[in-house]
C-alpha cells in the first residue's frame, strides 16, 4: 500500500459517470483523485439527446447541488406533467395516444444533448484533475495491492484504486471480470438507429400537422421499429430518432454502418407522413448516412475486483429505450461517493468496492432488463408482439415506478450499513 496518506484514485473515462464521480470524490481531502480521458478533450461526442429522470436528478443532488445546476445549465428543456407520451405508430389506431407518462411526485425531468451536460460538468472541476489523451491500455496488480496503470501513449502511473467509467468497450471491465470471461464483451441488440438534431423551425416546416403539440418526448410504437422525437437545446432543436430491428450481423467494433437514403426511407415508411417528414430531417444532415448500432452488456456478476471497479456504461450498458442509462451511471457515482467519504485507511478500499458492487448489481440488472423489454414493447417484438393500445398502456404503466421512485436515501444507508458489516467481518 502507498506510504503517503492520501488514497490515490484514478477514474478512467470522462463521460457522465466519470465526471459525476470525480466531482463527488474531489470534495474529500483524504483522496487524491485524477480522471484520465482517452480523447484529447473532455467534451463528449455530440451524442444523442438524453432524458434525465427524477431518480437521476435526486442522485445528482445527493452528490452535490452543483451537479443539478450543471444539468439545468446544459440548455435543458424541463418536463414534468406529462414527462413523455407514447403514441400508436402502427395499426390499428395509428396516431392514437397510448398514455401520458406523468411525474407522480411533481419532480421534473431534464431533456438535453449529452455533450452539453458533459461540458457543464467539466467546468466544475479543476483542469488539473483531468488528464486528457490518456487512454488506459492495461492494469497490473502489485503484491502490495496497488495497481499499475499503463496508457496507450506509453505513460504509466501507480494508484491505490482504479474506477472505470470508460464506456461500453471498457478496459477496466476486462480486468474486473477476468474470472467471468463470458460477461466481458457487449453483444449487439439487433437494432440500429438513425438520429438527427434538427433545428426546431425546420422540424416545424417538415412535420406540419405532425409537429409535436407539447415540448416533451414522444415515442411512436411501431412494428419492428419505433420513432421518437424530443426537444433539446432550450427548445431550439428537435431530436429525431428512428430505431429498427434487424437480423443483420454487425462486427463488435462496428458502431456505425452506412445506409442508403432509400433504405432509411423504407425503414421509416411504416410511420407514414410522420416517417416521411422525419426521414427528410435525417436526410438533411448531409454526407453519407450513418446508422448507429445498439450494444448491451451481459449481466455482470460483479462490478469490482480487488481495488478496481466499474460504473456507468462500463458496468451495465443497456438498450437506451427506457432512458435509464445515464440515471444508473449517476446512481453508481452517488453510492461510490458515499462509500469513499467513509474510507479512513487504504485497508477499507476492498470493503467499499465490494459493498458498491453488492448494492448496485441487482438494481442495475433490473434497469438493463427493463430497458431491453421496453425495446421489445415499443417495437412489437417477442413476447410483447401483437399488443393493442389498451394492452400497451397496461404494459407501460408501471414500468417507470421502480426506476424513478426508488428510495435513493435508503439505498445510500443500506450501502453504509453493508460497508460497516464488511469492515467488521475483516
Ligand atoms: C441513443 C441513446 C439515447 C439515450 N438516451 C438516454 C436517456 O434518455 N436517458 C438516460 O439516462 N440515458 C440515455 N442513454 C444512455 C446514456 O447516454 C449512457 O448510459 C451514459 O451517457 C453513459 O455514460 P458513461 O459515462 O458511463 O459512458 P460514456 O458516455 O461512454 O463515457 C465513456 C468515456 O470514457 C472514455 N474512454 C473510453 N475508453 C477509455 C480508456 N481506455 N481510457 C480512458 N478513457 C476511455 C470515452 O472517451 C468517454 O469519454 C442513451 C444512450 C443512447 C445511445
Amino acid at each position: 500500500m502507498r506510504a503517503d496518506k492520501k488514497i490515490k484514485v484514478a477514474i478512467c473515462g470522462g463521460g457522465i459517470a466519470g465526471l459525476c464521480l470525480l466531482y463527488g470524490l474531489l470534495k474529500h481531502d483524504h483522496l487524491d483523485v485524477t480522471l484520465y480521458e482517452a480523447s484529447p478533450e473532455v467534451a463528449g461526442d455530440e451524442g444523442a439527446g438524453v432524458v434525465l429522470s427524477p431518480n437521476a436528478i435526486r442522485a445528482l443532488r445527493s452528490i452535490a447541488q452543483e451537479l443539478v445546476t450543471a444539468a439545468e445549465n446544459a440548455d435543458s428543456v424541463f418536463v414534468s406533467d406529462p414527462m413523455a407520451t407514447a403514441v400508436m405508430g402502427r395499426e390499428p389506431g395509428f396516431g392514437n395516444k397510448i398514455l401520458d407518462l406523468r411525474s407522480k411526485t411533481g419532480e421534473r425531468g431534464f431533456l438535453f444533448q449529452r455533450s452539453k451536460f458533459i461540458q457543464q460538468l467539466f467546468k466544475l472541476v479543476p483542469p488539473s484533475a483531468c488528464k486528457t489523451s490518456h487512454k488506459l491500455a492495461s492494469i497490473a496488480r502489485q503484491d502490495d495491492g496497488t495497481l499499475d496503470l499503463s496508457f496507450t501513449d506509453g505513460t504509466t502511473t501507480s494508484v491505490d484504486v482504479v474506477i472505470g467509467g470508460d464506456g461500453v468497450h471498457s478496459t477496466v471491465r476486462k480486468h474486473v471480470l477476468e474470472d467471468f470471461p463470458d460477461q466481458i464483451e457487449p453483444f449487439f441488440s439487433k437494432q440500429y438507429f438513425y438520429v438527427t438534431m434538427a433545428p426546431m423551425e425546420k422540424a416545424k416546416e417538415k412535420m406540419r400537422d405532425w409537429f409535436p403539440k407539447l415540448p416533451i418526448q414522444y415515442a411512436w410504437c411501431g412494428d419492428q421499429g419505433f420513432l421518437m422525437h424530443d426537444p433539446a437545446n432550450s427548445g431550439e432543436t428537435l431530436q429525431v430518432l428512428a430505431a429498427v430491428r434487424t437480423d443483420e450481423t454487425w462486427g463488435s467494433d462496428q458502431w456505425t454502418k452506412e445506409k442508403s437514403l432509400e433504405q432509411m426511407r423504407k425503414d421509416l415508411e411504416p410511420f407514414r407522413e410522420l416517417g416521411k417528414a422525419c426521414g427528410d430531417l435525417v436526410a438533411e444532415q448531409g454526407g453519407p448516412l450513418q446508422a448507429r448500432s445498439v450494444w448491451e452488456h451481459p449481466r455482470a456478476s460483479t462490478y469490482n475486483r480487488g481495488h478496481a471497479a466499474i460504473l456507468g456504461d462500463a458496468a451495465h450498458a443497456m438498450q437506451p429505450w427506457q432512458a435509464a442509462g445515464a440515471g444508473q451511471a449517476i446512481e453508481d457515482a452517488m453510492v461510490l461517493t458515499t462509500l469513499f467519504s467513509q474510507i479512513s485507511q487504504p485497508q477499507d478500499i476492498s470493503a467499499a468496492l465490494e459493498t458498491y458492487s453488492s448494492v448496485r448489481v441487482a438494481r442495475t440488472h433490473y434497469a438493463q432488463d427493463m430497458s431491453a423489454e421496453n425495446g421489445d414493447i415499443t417495437m412489437n417484438v417477442g413476447k410483447f408482439k401483437g399488443l393493442d393500445a389498451a394492452q400497451l398502456k397496461e404494459a407501460f404503466e408501471l414500468r417507470w415506478e421502480e426506476l424513478w421512485y426508488f428510495d435513493l436515501e435508503k439505498h445510500r444507508q443500506d450501502a453504509l450499513g453493508e460497508f460497516e458489516r464488511l469492515k467488521g467481518g475483516r
